[in-house]
């Protein structure tokens, strides 16, 4: 890979952070491109040294101008958080709509390879399961989560119409919920929210009654299938879901945390969000078959790893 040139959008948030090391790994050059509004200058602060790596604060909402070739183009800015989507719902549904519209134009005028970051998002509260990438999915058009669903949506539709017209070799992944290390503190995702209340001893609020669920993946795996998902060939055009199966409610999530933790924190439970999906679990025989992709951090190892990096993180603020 040492000769690739790779761009990749969401640079300084958490997904696009890890990415950014990964490819400079493999010995890529890397363009990171982003405007801090979710992310932050410190998720990419120890690789600016790296002669390997130049980073550019952009809106890629705006036409993006990048002078020389490009051979993969990885699109992750986003908001992903349901807080951050639902604080900027317009920004959000700008950048994953024209920004989009941008980043494909840009793998047009290079003939770059062009991957997708969407979501499990686009299955809505699913009414099949585990998800496969087949199904179309049960989304509310007009709810509040709407902005980002519908907003993925399109950008997929988007991303397929430059397959079919333009034959731009596009790949579509379909990110189930991630953690790890670099998630934003307050970001408000159940990792974040759950681990630095359980630390610092405070209430864990449960939104809902507990009972949904999600299917949690540990960054390292997540990044490894955006690795395969980037850099096999004959792929044009494909769909993958990228996720751990392991499924768990959002109750048993909360009190694995308190103990893992050692804390005293207390479950309070709060109103339900609009929308919110009961059942999500991805379906990934086809990464699995197709690219010899699967996850292998359990999540009790996951947590653990995470636990120790929201210690250091809260212990030096
Ligand atoms: P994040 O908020 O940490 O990172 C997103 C990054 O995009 C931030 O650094 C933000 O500043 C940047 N950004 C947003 N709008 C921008 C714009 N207009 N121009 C330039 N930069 C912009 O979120 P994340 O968890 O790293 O998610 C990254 C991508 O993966 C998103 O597209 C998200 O939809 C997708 N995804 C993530 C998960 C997950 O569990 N982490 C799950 C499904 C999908
Ligand atoms: N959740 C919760 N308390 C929190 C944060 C999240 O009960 O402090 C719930 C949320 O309602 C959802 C699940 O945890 O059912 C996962 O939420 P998250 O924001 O991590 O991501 P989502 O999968 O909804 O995009």
């Amino acid at each position: 890979m040492n000769s690739m040139r790779v761009l990749i959008t969401g640079a300084a948030g958490f997904l696009g952070s890890h990415l950014c090391e990964k490819f400079l790994e493999q010995g890529a050059e890397v363009i990171g491109i982003d405007n801090f509004i979710t992310g932050s200058p410190e998720n990419i602060a120890h690789l600016l040294e790296n002669p390997k790596f130049h980073f550019i604060k952009y809106n890629v909402v705006n036409f993006i101008y990048i002078p020389g070739k490009i051979d993969i183009i990885l699109h992750f800015a986003s908001p992903a958080s349901p807080k951050d989507y639902l604080r900027h719902p317009i920004h959000t549904m700008k950048v994953d709509s024209i920004g989009t519209l941008n980043t494909l134009g840009l793998a047009k005028e290079k003939r770059a390879r062009y991957v997708l970051a969407s979501t499990s998002e686009v299955y809505g509260d699913p009414l099949e399961h585990p998800q496969k990438e087949t199904y179309w999915g049960n989304v509310n058009p007009v709810g509040a989560r709407s902005v980002y669903d519908e907003a993925k949506r399109f950008a997929e539709a988007l991303t397929m119409a430059y397959f079919r017209e333009h034959k731009i070799d596009v790949r579509i992944v379909r990110i189930f919920n991630t953690y790890g290390e670099r998630m934003r503190i307050d970001d408000g995702r159940v990792i974040p929210s759950f681990m630095t209340k359980a630390i610092k001893g405070e209430d864990l609020e449960i939104y809902g009654d507990g009972t949904q669920t999600r299917s949690l993946c540990y960054v390292k795996d997540l990044i490894d299938a955006i690795l395969k998902i980037a850099t096999h060939n004959g792929i044009e055009g494909e769909i993958f879901n990228a996720g751990n199966p392991e499924e768990i409610s959002i109750l048993e999530l909360a009190k694995i945390i308190i103990r893992l933790t050692n804390s005293k924190s207390k479950i309070v439970f709060k109103e339900r969000m609009e929308d919110d999906p009961r059942r999500r679990c991805p379906d990934i025989t086809k990464i699995k078959n197709i690219l010899g992709w699967e996850p292998k951090i359990k999540l009790m190892d996951g947590l653990k790893i995470t636990i120790e990096w929201f210690r250091k993180k809260l212990g030096s603020q």
